[in-house]
């Protein structure tokens, strides 16, 4: 059996700075400190580099996840990543979405994550910490992967 995956979205998968860069001024203004409340926020943004490429490699390798956290206050949030997958990971990630505030609660053998928040420091798999000196990037991931058993 292959071992399961868990990738989170934001920073991971999605550059949030694309979709900030592609608001009107005045929205940028009107959520200054909120800016994820932001109504249709999360279909704007672009892939981080070398994350598309990197998802479909291993979505064939290894029992492949999407795990992310939508914020509470922002309900298009839901949909727009719902949105971003089907757009951006196509077939491979075809209800392999799971959206939650408890990343903790979903059991599997690796989680790669550039945050603690929202339960993915309780992980009880490894924790593949994204955006780090140890991982910088996806290459640096990837590199790390292939050298494991799935
Ligand atoms: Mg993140």
């Amino acid at each position: 059996m292959s071992k399961i995956l868990y990738i989170d979205m934001d920073s991971v998968l999605v550059n949030f700075q694309s979709g900030i860069e592609r608001l009107e001024l005045e929205e940028r203004i009107a959520y200054k400190d909120d800016l994820d409340d932001v109504p249709g926020i999360f279909a704007l943004m672009d892939p981080v580099e070398d994350a598309i490429e990197s998802y479909h490699n291993l979505a064939g390798r290894f029992d492949t996840y999407v795990l992310s956290t939508a914020p509470w206050n922002n309900p298009s949030a839901w949909s727009d990543k719902l949105h971003w997958v089907k757009k951006h990971l196509g077939a491979p990630a075809h209800k392999r979405l799971i959206l939650t505030h408890h990343k903790n609660l979903n059991i599997g053998d690796y989680l790669i994550d550039d945050r603690l928040a929202n339960g993915a420091g309780f992980f009880t798999g490894e924790h593949i910490r994204f955006a780090t000196e140890q991982y910088p990037d996806w290459k640096s991931v990837m590199i790390y992967l292939n050298g494991k058993e799935h």
